[in-house]
């Protein structure tokens, strides 16, 4: 109630803004254009974890576009917005390509170096006003009647600024947006369960493009003159600090930060220099020490803030809905994984050298072996994150040697992680939604016009009895970050069962549990087993597995040693030795 009370207030705010003085209004504008920009940033840079400093850029290039169409060659202001998006979208799509595939630190350098490119493109052009820009552009007309008034774009602005915080709200609520919030936490997870994370890259950082040209059309259109200075680095830094103060996980922060800045930059340009006699851009500084204190205090900045008196969103209900399809399972017994003289040389090391075997359906198969034998290794030739130098491993009968993680996880395979890969700031259910990625096929478009309800639904549900059937069902709506080591691994277990996997890949699930919980999770892979389901599992906690599983294959020092029923094992000398340091 508080929260919706909350919106009602926003909305009646920014709708009387124009009953305030002019000031108030041209003020109003620029927020809206800013957050709109800053929304994008958001997405980008809070959610998916990709910096960029060449957000403002992508606003020129909408702004230049509409202004030199309309003045040079008489183009209707609607046809230039479309060209305008078209041109974003191809530079956004080839800019990605080329930038997004680097990590760390290049993609940060490189939207600075095309932030820069862009910026200096503008100013010097001929055709493009050089740094004097371009004037008498043309107030948008609808009917043939031209809207001047700076009310109409204001409530325009809003009006388009308040359509895309619904839109990416809704697009965050989705079976792409889960899958682009785990890109903060690495591509290796959501690849797990089908999501490519370069494609989900590209689609955000296009999205964010987008944004921040309809920003820019908008802009023109309302100054009727543009000019380079607006679209440098200058103000893509500052729309880092539009979404770093108000808020960067949440599409709210972006119109918090927007006004937070902008008015304060006004006031500051109006005080500062008075006070130290000196003419300068010394809110700058102001931003950095206010940027550095928020970094340091509260990490979400002032909606975290805000979010703390609010009362927390209801628990969506989750309601009947029919099932999803499901994979034909193979028979009890039938072939279903088959490793065959795989091999993997790092330069001169051979991490796995020449191992076969194989594991049948229904069966619960153990890979053990002392630290450093190749399991790991193994587990990652197996689901695909690691390409391997020979061999071949096939899922049920297909060959998945050479195929990407995303691609093997569509024929069936489903995982957990040694180092549990959870969205701590998500709720339980929907970590295990994003298992489910690949059962329903709603696009970012869908998404965004919120037409997933019904296939969502059916995803929650299905999530949701996934937990039932591990045992959390108490804590479907629990924060994930909240739960004990112990349940976090067995909700990634639940999130690999959702994905309906013919084979389940288990890493060392039992590793930094206590006593009590290994038993439980003993006992609800035995009776996950009894259900029909297969799995592999690589542990060096043998202990765990003897009573569990059906076969052992044990390496040691890249090779297969021995493998066997798990009495035999227990019995062999050689493993003895090798595992036990031969007491
Ligand atoms: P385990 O999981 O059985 O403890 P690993 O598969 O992690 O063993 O490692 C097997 C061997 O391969 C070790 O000697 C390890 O140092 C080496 N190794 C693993 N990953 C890499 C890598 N990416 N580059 C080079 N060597 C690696
Ligand atoms: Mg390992």
């Amino acid at each position: 109630m508080m929260r919706r009370g909350g919106l009602i207030l926003f909305l009646a705010l920014v709708a009387a803004v124009p009953l305030f003085p002019a000031f108030y209004l041209t003020m109003g504008s620029y927020i809206g254009l800013y957050s709109m920009a800053a929304l994008g940033l958001v997405l980008l840079t809070g959610v998916a974890g990709l910096t960029s400093f060449g957000q403002a850029a992508f606003m020129g290039l909408g702004a230049y576009t509409t202004a030199v169409l309309t003045t040079k060659l008489a183009c209707s202001p609607w046809l230039t917005l479309l060209i305008a998006l078209a041109l974003t979208l191809a530079v956004a799509c080839l800019l990605g390509a080329i930038t997004l595939r680097m990590g760390g630190h290049y993609l940060p350098l490189a939207t600075i170096s095309w932030g820069i490119s862009l910026y200096f493109l503008f100013g010097t052009i001929p055709a493009l006003g050089g740094s004097s820009g371009i004037t008498d552009i043309k107030p948008l007309n609808l009917f043939g009647l031209e809207l001047r008034g700076e009310g109409f774009y204001y409530y325009l602005i809003w009006a388009v600024c308040l359509a895309s915080l619904w839109v990416t709200g809704n697009l965050l609520d989705s079976r792409e947006g889960r899958a682009i919030r785990a890109l903060k936490g690495g591509v290796s997870m959501p690849e797990a369960f089908g999501a490519g994370g370069l494609r989900l890259k590209n689609i955000v950082f296009v999205y964010s493009a987008l944004l921040a040209c309809l920003a820019g059309w908008l802009y023109a259109h309302m100054q009727r003159f543009v000019n380079p200075s607006p679209f440098g680095l200058n103000q893509g830094i500052e729309f880092l600090f539009m979404i770093t103060i108000g808020g960067s996980f949440s599409v709210w922060g972006a119109i918090i930060g927007a006004t937070v800045i902008t008015l304060l930059k006004t006031v500051l340009q109006g005080i500062l220099p008075t006070l130290i006699s000196h003419t300068g851009n010394y809110e700058i500084i102001v931003f950095g020490v206010i940027i550095v204190a928020v970094l340091q205090c509260m990490r979400g900045g002032i909606w975290e803030l805000i979010e703390r008196f609010l009362p927390p969103k209801a628990d969506k209900p989750i309601g009947q809905a029919s099932e999803l399809p499901a994979r034909v399972q193979p028979p009890r017994g039938a072939p279903l994984l088959r490793v065959e003289e795989v091999r993997k040389e790092f330069g001169g090391l051979v991490a796995v050298k020449n191992v076969s075997f194989q594991v049948a359906a229904g069966e619960i198969v153990g890979l053990i072996g002392p630290n450093g034998a190749g399991k790991s290794t193994m587990f990652n030739l197996i689901s695909g994150e690691l390409p391997r130098t020979s061999g071949a491993v096939l899922l049920a009968g297909e060959a998945i040697s050479g195929l990407k993680p995303a691609q093997i996880a569509r024929r069936g395979l489903s995982r957990t992680f040694q180092h549990v890969k959870l969205m701590p700031g998500m709720s339980v259910l929907e970590n295990v939604m994003l298992g489910a990625y690949l059962r329903t096929d709603d696009g970012v478009f869908a998404a965004g016009l919120r037409l997933n309800r019904a296939s969502d639904a059916r995803v929650a549900a299905e999530a949701a009895h996934q937990l039932r059937r591990v045992g959390l069902a108490d804590s479907i709506y629990a924060q994930a970050g909240n739960l004990s080591l112990g349940q976090q691994r067995i909700v990634e277990i639940a999130r690999a069962l959702c994905a309906d996997p013919l084979l389940l890949l288990l890493d060392e699930p039992a590793a930094g549990l206590r006593f009590q919980e290994k038993q439980e999770l003993a006992k609800l892979l035995n009776e996950l087993r009894d259900q029909g389901l297969s799995v592999l599992i690589v542990e060096h906690d043998m202990e765990f597995l003897m009573n569990l599983v059906d076969r052992i294959v044990v390496m040691e020092f890249g090779q297969k040693l021995a493998e066997g029923l798990p009495q035999e094992i227990r019995a062999n000398p050689e493993v003895l030795e090798a595992y036990l340091g031969g007491i």
